[in-house]
């Protein structure tokens, strides 16, 4: 008789499996399959809990499935969801003021992915040079940072450093100038040149693994923007709308870019949203039919994003942020283990190295902090970056020392 094995599949697996056979493989996720999130937590399918200390890449700021942004969401469904912009729809108008009173800034141009916001400011910007500044057709530069991270299409991935975004994607966008991150000399060179019309920059690279610049440099480089009539753009993508324990990172040294660009936490993690901020003069450069996207500026857009940022205020996310995150930063600091080599970061967008230690890397890390009940993922090898959603509780944080202690301390 022939003899049958009989093994068990389970549903992660299963999930795994299905993903791995129909999906494109643009992801290498750490296995472990969501079902279910509720503030600072998700559940697998399998029902077991962790904290997430990813917040989808920071979109979820506001604590996963927050009621008050579902409730938008679905008061919102019900009543109107796409117009296009070819006709005016009752909240565009409202939500625009909103979030141009909320950031300090004259108008606002919505999007709906962060990429296609950088893609705004990039035309934006070149859109000010030519017809503003005077720099000769097509000969506009703008200068960008080394390991800088802004998404993925072809002309964002052209300003990249990294060769794997970049592989066999030529022929690439011309017209951006590389200067490393955090470097005032380099900056000011770069500015010699008359055709520069924009600076772009993440206030601290996140996917770079949370690289915070020299205190001060923010402020000196928009500075020396200024004086070369040159824009300021911020990437606040990732780093804005509380994250850092500023409203925007860029507030740390009280500097006002002249292009904004916020997407990700601007609907809480429910709804794509994106914008571009900046001032009568820049954004009226850009005239009907030149620019748009079919989704932006729609009214479940407008009405998930307002909620989202009224629950930043009303929950002082900003403050808990910063508060929460020295809290982190000091129970990561004291911990021993040769497995840590550095902790960093602001408010509650932080990074630990790790050391290999007896075969055992990132990954590892990020395995076994899965299997103790904290999902983080590896970022450039050796980085973990630890971002919970800005509702965390003390009592949670320090839980989640316990539980980041308790795992380095078993590769030991
Ligand atoms: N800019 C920054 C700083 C980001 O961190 C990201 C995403 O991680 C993006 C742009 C791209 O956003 P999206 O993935 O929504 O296109």
């Amino acid at each position: 008789m022939q003899q049958s094995t009989t093994t068990t599949i389970t549903r992660t697996q299963e999930l795994i499996e299905l993903e791995d056979n129909y999906g494109a493989h643009n992801y290498h996720p750490l296995p472990v399959v969501l079902s279910k999130g509720e503030g600072v937590y998700v559940w697998d399918v399998e029902g077991k809990r962790y904290y997430d200390f990813l917040s989808a890449y920071s979109a979820v700021n506001q604590g996963h499935c927050h009621p008050k942004i579902i409730g938008a969401l679905i008061e919102q469904a019900q009543k109107l969801t796409l117009t296009s912009r070819a006709f005016y729809n009752d909240l565009l108008g409202e939500y625009e003021r909103y979030l141009c009173n909320y950031f300090g800034f004259e108008r606002v141009l919505p999007m709906n992915t962060g990429a296609e916001g950088v893609e705004t400011a990039l035309k934006l910007c070149r859109k000010w040079g030519y017809e503003v500044k005077g720099i000769e057709a097509n000969k506009a530069e703008i200068i960008v940072c080394n390991e800088n991270f802004h998404g993925r299409t072809i002309s964002i991935v052209s300003m990249s450093t990294d060769a794997d975004a970049k592989q066999n994607y030529g022929p690439f966008t011309p017209g951006f100038i590389n200067i490393p991150y955090n470097d005032l000399a380099a900056l000011e060179k770069a500015l010699e040149s008359k055709n520069v019309a924009g600076f772009l920059i993440e206030p601290m690279q996140g996917e770079a693994g949370v690289i915070v610049p020299e205190e001060g440099f923010l402020a000196k480089a928009a500075a020396l923007c200024k004086k070369h009539n040159v824009l300021f753009i911020a990437d606040e993508i990732q780093t804005g709308i509380a994250r850092t324990g500023k409203l925007l990172a860029c507030d740390h040294e009280d500097v006002k870019p002249d292009i904004l660009i916020l997407g990700k936490a601007l609907a809480g993690g429910v709804y794509p949203v994106s914008a571009v901020l900046s001032s009568h003069e820049i954004m009226l450069t850009i005239k009907p039919g030149q620019h748009g996207s079919t989704y932006g500026g729609n009214p479940l857009a407008c009405k998930v994003a307002i909620a989202a940022l009224e629950v930043v205020k009303d929950e002082n996310l900003t403050e808990n942020a910063a508060l929460m995150g020295e809290r982190l930063r000091k129970g990561l600091r004291a911990i021993q283990s040769p497995l840590l080599k550095a902790v960093r970061g602001k408010g509650l967008l932080n990074a630990i190295d790790i050391a290999p230690h007896n075969g055992k890397d990132a990954w590892d890390v990020c395995l076994a902090l899965r299997d103790n009940g904290l999902l983080a993922k590896p970022t450039h090898g050796d980085k973990i970056r630890f971002a919970p959603p800005l509702v965390i509780t003390a009592a949670q944080i320090d839980d989640c020392i316990d539980i980041i202690a308790n795992t380095l301390k078993a590769f030991e």
